[in-house]
């Protein structure tokens, strides 16, 4: 049998590390038995996703320089590989796992969910759903739908015993049936959620060893009663250890940057972000650090993988960037990579675009514009005081925008400036006295080319990671503050929900 593994992005947010480190041990793990490796959408949720998300993921994983044998862009025997093309095949497959008595319409109401959650709370009992629909009447069922009451599917799940989920590199985990959810298959919109439609086309797309992350441990014996109940044998499946910040909490953007395009914004050569993936993965190879693709796959097996959760340990990855950039590349291919870095003529005219109507002689623009060009700033942390709103409110100015880009779908100029516009109203002051602190952390200096310019050609990535350099100086939001600060601001018809 060939081996065929999977990476299967949900587009809703930016191309997360975590995600290119799922990808690269799956990638080793098929090419190391001389398999397949493809790439699948996972886009169901309607809401949240973006084609911006998706194009994003691609274009880093490429940059990454994993490759794939099937995905969405590339076509394959068993496509469409993007879940939201595919409602049809869920659809088909929900109605088996109804006729069979699998599965269950349920026509509880959102509030009726609420109360029981609030319920179950009070009583210190874990949040899940009662069961209330199973009892429904065959009669009843068609009645109901007849009359238009909206309702979802739930998965019938066993109310006694374990389920052994047998992880090929933990061995076995046991998890009681009284712990798993009667889980949501099909929402009431028709569209399948995550667990139906992953197992579905994980069958469908013959995958035969599913490696993930340990987040999805719960979600196994859901899974695995699915693909009894449709008589398919499931795939070998292994769960790999979550990265974590030095800290050792789950690695989360609030403390270290976690998209992928920051780390190529910020100048990390790919080869040497992949190796330090790598590294975290499965350590050295033959004692060496520094390796290349080829030299991982062809050592990579599941036991090499390391179950103590691997620490994204940026000055470690410092460390490598420079010795590739030293080590790895003649003048020549340096200068190229200098050049496709921040140096491209699109972005030079931009760039420039922004600096004529400002400057009096060309070299006024090393000053003006060496923040396109510089990772972390460094200025003086005083300048944020010379301003006419007060540090308490700058604080919250730049912990509100901070949120609200993050919401932002489309990242270009004009929906910053109507973020900001909102912002400025919803904290009542003037929109040129709150831009005034952003142009100290994102540009490092009160005047400069205009800021929303500037911002949509530096990028999300290293504006984020400069307004959160900001807080930092000025002092990070205590939860009291991040609780009182919540609903400032919100409410656009951009942001997602
Ligand atoms: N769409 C899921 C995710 O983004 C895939 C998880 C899995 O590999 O099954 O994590």
């Amino acid at each position: 049998m060939k081996v065929r593994t999977r990476v299967a992005p949900s587009p809703t947010g930016d191309p997360h590390v975590g995600t290119a480190y799922v990808a690269l041990v799956n990638y080793a793990f098929a090419k190391r038995h001389g398999g397949d490796f493809l790439l699948r959408v996972e886009d169901t949720d309607r809401a949240r996703s973006t084609p911006e998300s998706e194009r994003a993921i691609l274009h880093s994983l490429r940059w990454l320089g994993i490759d794939w044998d099937e995905g969405p862009d590339k076509g394959g025997p068993h496509g469409p590989y993007r879940q939201s093309e595919r409602a049809a095949i869920y659809r088909e497959h929900v109605e088996r796992l109804l006729a069979d008595g699998h599965a269950f319409p349920c026509f509880c109401t959102p509030s009726r969910l609420d109360d029981l959650r609030v319920a179950q709370r009070a009583a210190g009992q874990p949040s899940r759903y009662d069961g209330l629909c199973r009892g429904l009447t065959p009669d009843e069922v068609a009645r109901r739908k007849a009359s238009g009451e909206p309702f979802v599917v739930r998965l019938v799940v066993p109310s006694e015993g374990v389920c052994v989920v047998d992880d090929a590199r933990r061995g076995p985990i046991e998890i009681a049936w009284s712990d798993v959810d009667m889980q949501v298959l099909m929402k009431s919109d028709g569209l399948p959620t995550y667990h139906l439609a992953n197992v579905v086309d994980d069958h469908l797309m013959e995958i035969t060893h599913v490696i993930r992350g340990e987040e999805w441990v719960s979600s196994a014996p859901k899974h695995l009663l699915l693909y009894s109940y449709f008589g398919w044998t499931p795939p070998v499946i292994a769960h790999l250890p979550l990265l974590r910040n030095p800290d050792k909490s789950k690695l989360s953007k609030r403390k270290n940057p976690t998209s992928i395009s920051f780390y190529e914004r910020m100048g990390y050569l790919p080869e040497a972000v992949l190796n330090f993936l790598a590294l975290l993965a499965a350590g050295a190879v033959e004692g060496e650090e520094l390796f290349a693709l080829a030299a991982f796959v062809e050592h990579f097996s599941l036991e090499r993988i390391s179950l103590g959760g691997p620490v994204f340990d940026v000055p470690k990855l410092d460390w490598l960037n420079g010795r590739y950039l030293r080590e790895r590349l003649d003048t020549e291919s340096f200068t190229e990579r200098v050049a496709a870095w921040g140096f491209s003529p699109e972005r030079n005219a931009r760039i420039a675009a922004l600096a004529q109507p400002r400057i009096e002689r060309l070299s006024d623009m090393g000053n003006l514009l060496a923040f396109f060009f510089a990772g972390r700033l460094s200025y003086d942390a005083a300048l944020f005081a010379s301003g006419k709103i007060e540090i308490a409110t700058v604080r919250k100015a730049i912990a509100v925008v901070q949120r609200e880009l993050d919401l932002l779908r489309t990242w270009e100029s004009a929906g910053i400036d109507a973020l900001f516009r909102r912002v400025a109203e919803a904290i009542e002051i003037k929109v040129r006295d709150l831009t005034r602190p952003f142009y100290i952390a994102v540009t490092g200096s009160p005047t400069s080319v205009p800021l929303y310019d500037a911002m949509e050609i530096l990028g999300r990535d290293i504006v984020r990671e400069r307004l959160r350099h900001a807080l930092e100086v000025l002092g990070a939001p205590s939860k009291r503050e991040q609780e009182e600060w919540k609903n400032i601001g919100t409410a656009s018809v951009e942001i997602t929900a």
